[in-house]
């Protein structure tokens, strides 16, 4: 007999109720927040960093959380994104949060308390579906609402707030596809992979006769006039689970605005139009400009010319799991690059 502490509900009072959608890494730190614990003191009741239980939790996790919380598993499962990976844990430790701005002032306007959402947390949720607007790292204030004083906010990159030159409706897409609470398609699934091999190949060191910095630089530069420093010399494999929050919003955006271009690439055109023109003229010779001059600005194109020999033919040899789609014009791409006479 006695107080047996494994079994006890040592975060129930006071009780902390979860708000709706609300992601179940943020709830636990709104509990440490109202019981003056620090977050490492809630890793150690519930046996897991809280960092950390939103990637693909085990039902023996979802146990324990929910009987040192005091609520039913049911509602501890909710919290968690159904479509979350244990594969895409983030390696750096921090809180793997990103947020709507929007949202949380409407938390604060409405008088709820400020939460992270489950929806916001899948790699492939880059926007918020209610506002259009993007998902961003939140602010030291909002960090400060979120979670407790001992927890270090992440880098920040106010570059992420615009999304003015890149495709947002294809963002919305992805965001949708992968919004909690319906099971995996297959879609979903080849999307992620899709995007985690195009996120491969922009971390990758630009062909050398186009300059220095990863692949990215040729779609950040137009866009915002950003130098990205290279990641690896060749195609690395599952670079988005070690990118920091920041790095992996860029990263997954530039991924999806490349799998997803605009209608007619009219956004790409306006945004890279004379930046592709500049790139062909640096790498293709003189005698089959012509050649290239009428072939549609695919920016997949551009990252198949830029990408180095080696990177290049590791990505062909990835394009088998994509989609058809993606398929038919990474091979248009491969012909270009071809043309180019860099690949
Ligand atoms: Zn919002």
């Amino acid at each position: 007999m006695g107080f047996e502490h494994t079994d006890s509900a040592t975060l129930s009072f006071p009780a902390v109720r979860p708000e709706e959608g609300e992601a179940l890494s943020s709830w636990l730190a709104r509990i440490a927040r109202a019981h003056l614990l620090d977050i490492d003191h809630v890793a150690d009741e519930i046996g897991c960093r809280v960092q950390s239980v939103d990637h693909a939790p085990t039902d023996q996790l979802i146990g324990r959380i929910a009987q040192r919380i005091g609520a039913s598993t049911d509602v501890v499962l909710a919290a968690s994104h159904p479509l979350i990976t244990p594969t895409v844990v983030p390696g750096h430790g921090d809180f793997d949060w990103r947020v709507c701005s929007g949202c949380l002032t409407l938390d604060t306007e409405q008088g709820r308390a400020l939460h992270v959402r489950r929806a916001w947390l899948h790699p492939l949720s880059t926007v918020c579906l209610e506002h259009h607007s993007a998902l961003t790292i939140p602010t030291a204030e909002e960090w400060g609402q979120l979670t407790t004083d001992e927890v270090t906010p992440p880098r920040q990159d106010h570059g992420l707030r615009d999304l003015a030159r890149e495709p947002l409706d294809s963002l919305l897409r992805a965001a949708r596809l992968v919004e909690a609470g319906p099971p995996s398609s297959r879609e979903t699934q080849v999307l992620a992979r899709e995007v985690s091999d195009l996120v491969d190949a922009l971390g990758v060191q630009i062909n050398y006769a186009l300059g220095r910095g990863a692949i990215l630089t040729l779609f950040e530069e137009p866009r915002r006039g950003r130098h990205i420093r290279p990641l690896a010399l060749d195609l690395p494999d599952g670079l988005l689970s070690v990118l920091d929050v920041a790095d992996r919003l860029l990263f997954v955006r530039a991924a999806l605005a490349l799998r997803w271009p605009s209608e007619g690439y009219q956004q790409e055109r306006a945004v890279l139009g004379d930046w592709f023109k500049r790139v062909m003229m640096a790498t293709v010779p003189v005698g089959r400009r012509r050649v290239i001059g009428d072939h549609p600005t695919d920016p997949l194109c551009l990252l198949a010319v830029a990408l180095p020999v080696q990177p290049f033919h590791r990505l062909c040899q990835r394009a088998g799991g994509w989609s058809e789609d993606l398929q038919r014009r990474w091979a248009s791409a491969e012909q270009l690059a071809a043309l180019a006479g860099l690949n």
